[in-house]
């Protein structure tokens, strides 16, 4: 077993690992610190490397927060080095493909007409294409308690389209173990998982953590947390940068003299404000969806003085504009 000197990990990933995000961390670190000819020996480019360990991550090693990094890097690496993982990967590989030709067979031989979809392609991209051409068979009704009046019909559609393939897929799934004869089904969009950004002017993914473990009652508290941790991931680089690259951190004083943690917080902090700003001038958005977003900011933690000033502004500015409507 080779266990990577600790000097080389960043301070605050010593000791116990806390949470799935530190996780993450370490195995980003991993990647970036374990020696190239362990990857030459693999015949692996940077990019595969760094997908593997991802879906490693997610399905195998979600079991070792609250253990101690060093154990984790080693498991890791052990299992890199013994190509276990890779062998393992191509064996689920094949499973997928079979699952995939088997459900398109029994869906084909279900509704009694052949459908044109490749199976040898990856599970998600399949279900989505099995999706797609069962929807005229499809009746679906969509409710969303919390977002109807916070967002336009047209956004509030599209993001019902997406749940709605996803419900079709189980749907499909029971409708061929039931024998159903239609498919009707109802989509009640109770706390949307993806949050809508209004830089992106798009969906922009959610965060496990946030939705089930810090907001789990607060839905404008989980949909702005989430666009701020999405700003600090999508819209700007140098975050990231300064904490996975020690030469990019090292060269940022900002980075230097806050610390990580403080760095996080003046980040968060801009990020907050600009989605404020955004937030204002978005037409997807209505007043109510607005005002409930910006008033979310306050119970996010670590607020400064001009994050809270500007979302007092950023009230009374909606008050006003919709004063002027009536
Ligand atoms: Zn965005």
């Amino acid at each position: 077993m080779r266990v990577l000197k600790k000097t080389q990990f960043p301070k605050r990933l010593r000791g116990r690992i806390e949470n799935e995000k530190q996780l993450r961390e370490l195995v980003f670190w991993t990647v970036e610190v374990i020696p190239k000819d362990i990857k030459r020996k693999l015949g692996l480019q940077v990019r595969e490397w760094r997908e593997r360990l991802a879906e490693m991550l997610f399905s195998k090693h979600r079991d070792m927060v609250g253990k101690d990094w060093v154990q984790v890097v080693s498991v890791i690496e052990d299992e890199i080095i013994s190509g276990r993982f890779k062998e393992e990967l191509e064996k689920r590989k094949l499973q997928e493909y079979e699952e995939n030709k088997r459900l398109l067979e029994s869906v084909e031989s279900r509704i009694g007409r052949r459908i044109s979809i490749n199976p040898n392609i990856p599970g998600k991209v399949f279900i989505t294409a099995l999706t797609e051409q069962l929807t005229p068979l499809v009746d679906v009704k969509v409710e969303a308690p919390l977002l109807s009046r916070a967002l336009s019909n047209d956004l509030l559609e599209e993001l019902a389209r997406y749940y709605a393939q996803h419900h079709i897929w189980v749907l499909v799934r029971e409708f061929i173990k039931g024998n159903r004869d239609s498919l009707s089904i109802e989509v009640v969009l109770e706390k949307p998982f993806m949050t809508y950004c209004p830089i992106c002017k798009d969906f922009a993914e959610g965060s496990e953590y946030l939705y089930e473990e810090a907001f789990p009652d607060d839905y404008f508290a989980y949909w702005i947390a989430n666009l701020v941790k999405h700003y600090r991931h999508e819209h700007i680089r140098y975050y990231d940068l300064s904490w996975r690259y020690w030469s990019y951190g090292d060269k940022n004083p900002e980075y230097q003299k806050l610390g990580h943690d403080g760095f996080r917080i003046t980040v968060n902090n801009r990020a907050k404000r600009q989605l404020i700003r955004a937030i204002l001038k978005d037409e997807n958005l209505s007043a109510y969806g607005k005002r409930e977003l910006i008033l979310a900011v306050l119970r996010l933690q670590h607020n400064d003085e001009k994050t809270v000033e500007l979302v007092k502004k950023a009230l009374q500015k909606i008050e006003q504009a919709d004063e002027e409507k009536f």
